[in-house]
């Protein structure tokens, strides 16, 4: 028996992630009724260290706040666990870390409330343009095929989307990132200090992030075709100065998508939002915030066009360029230089005095990094000659 069959809403959400449910909430809060499509059931689970700018808040109306775990005052840096600076976070631009499990939860929830529908367990396995709109194959859960046709679709459905490629939305071969995360259940040294470092990690970087009754450890590689080499190494490294045994925790591989350059995020009645849409910084891997970011928009840019503009979705392109891709693309001419040179740069870059606060302005939105990178560029390269 078919949960879907007969079901014809206005608007299709495909995925319940950060971008999704950010998509979905601001939808049905115009008044549109919607269906979000998700592959899983909930709660799940989601390989992500939960580092997230606190100035997320200012897109949602309601408090994110309990779906906070911790909130980080100071950062520490090292360069292969030695060198290290420790700097205090500009109170101003506030870093919270959240645990993907309560935060999607939370965020669908929110969505629900105001009238969105979710159907877990639903696979999207393709979608084709129809005369009123989209024509959905979906697989139910128990093997069931139906298809769904609807006058709008979101495709947030993350870093492994099989769907946005097809459609020419995003770039034609995605570019992506190396990663490993590790949770860590145990006793936390500093609940209020990030640590990152950059010098055990060729071509990228490995982090360890408090929460509540343990840790959220991830590496990820970022340059180069190599990806992670010896990551069991590197943890047997980090993890005993967090004071837990080198091969603790269970390992989940996995890879993100880049933001790889300016490419279409829409079609007719058609956006792509979140790692789908490939806008993950590929400096700093902060993919959380372009997601909230490009659901938000996304759902503007789509009540618009349901309300009868015929240039909201193209204008939905050209504004994620400007609030997000122009940063990135110097984001990624800074991650391609400092990751070849990742030396250089934590001596240049990172040891900086003013750099934990340019970093921390940067994750909140304050700053681009198109303010800071022709100096960070010209300052690598003067000292490589
Ligand atoms: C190890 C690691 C650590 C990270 N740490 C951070 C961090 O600290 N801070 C940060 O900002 N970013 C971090 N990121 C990046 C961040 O996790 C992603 O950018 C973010 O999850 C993107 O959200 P999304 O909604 O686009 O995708 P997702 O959260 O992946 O959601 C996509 C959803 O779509 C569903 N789906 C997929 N295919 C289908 C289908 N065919 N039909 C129906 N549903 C489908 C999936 O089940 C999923 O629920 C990290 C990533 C990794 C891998």
């Amino acid at each position: 028996m078919s949960t879907l069959a007969g079901c014809r809403p206005e608007v299709v959400v495909i995925g319940s992630g950060a971008a999704g449910a950010a998509a979905a909430y601001h939808l049905a809060r115009l008044g549109h009724e919607v269906l979000v499509l998700e592959r899983a059931t909930f709660p799940r689970t989601k390989p992500c260290g939960g580092g997230m700018a606190a100035s997320v808040q200012r897109w949602f109306p309601f408090d994110l706040r309990p779906a906070v775990d911790t909130v980080i005052e100071r950062v520490r840096f090292t360069w292969a666990l030695e060198d290290p600076v420790l700097a205090e976070l500009p109170g101003e631009a506030p870093f919270w870390i959240v645990r993907r499990s309560r935060l999607d939860a939370f965020l669908i929830e929110q969505a629900r409330c105001v009238g969105a529908r979710l159907a877990c367990g639903m696979v999207v396995e393709g979608l084709e343009p129809s005369a009123t709109g989209w024509l959905l194959a979906v697989r139910e859960p128990g093997g069931v095929e139906v298809s769904l046709e609807t006058r709008g679709v979101v495709l947030a459905d993350g870093s492994g989307s099989s769907l946005a490629a097809p459609l020419g939305l995003g770039p034609r071969q995605p570019r992506f990132a190396a990663t490993v995360s590790v949770e860590l259940e145990g006793p936390v040294q500093d609940p209020a200090a990030a640590r990152f470092d950059f010098g055990l990690v060729r071509h990228g970087f490995c982090w360890a992030f408090p929460r509540k009754g343990g840790y959220s450890i991830g590496l990820g590689s970022f340059v180069g075709r190599e990806g992670l080499v010896d990551d069991d190494a590197v943890l047997a490294q980090l993890l005993p100065t967090l004071g837990f045994a080198p091969e603790a925790g269970v390992r989940t591989r996995g890879r993100l998508r880049l933001w790889d350059g300016h490419h279409p995020l829409h079609g007719p009645g058609l956006l792509v939002a979140g790692d789908a849409a490939s806008l993950c910084d590929p400096f700093l891997a902060e993919g959380l915030r372009p997601a909230l970011l490009s659901g938000c928009e996304a759902a503007a840019a789509l009540d618009r066009w349901l309300a009868g503009d015929p240039e909201a979705l193209a204008a939905y392109s050209t504004r994620m360029r400007q609030v997000w891709g122009d940063s990135m693309a110097w984001g990624r001419r800074i991650a391609q230089v400092f990751y070849r040179l990742p030396r250089v740069g934590y001596q240049l870059g990172i040891k900086r005095p003013t750099a934990p606060r340019r970093i921390a302005q940067i994750l909140s939105g304050e700053m681009g990094y198109g303010d800071i990178a022709q100096r960070v560029i010209k300052r690598l390269l003067l000292q490589r000659s």
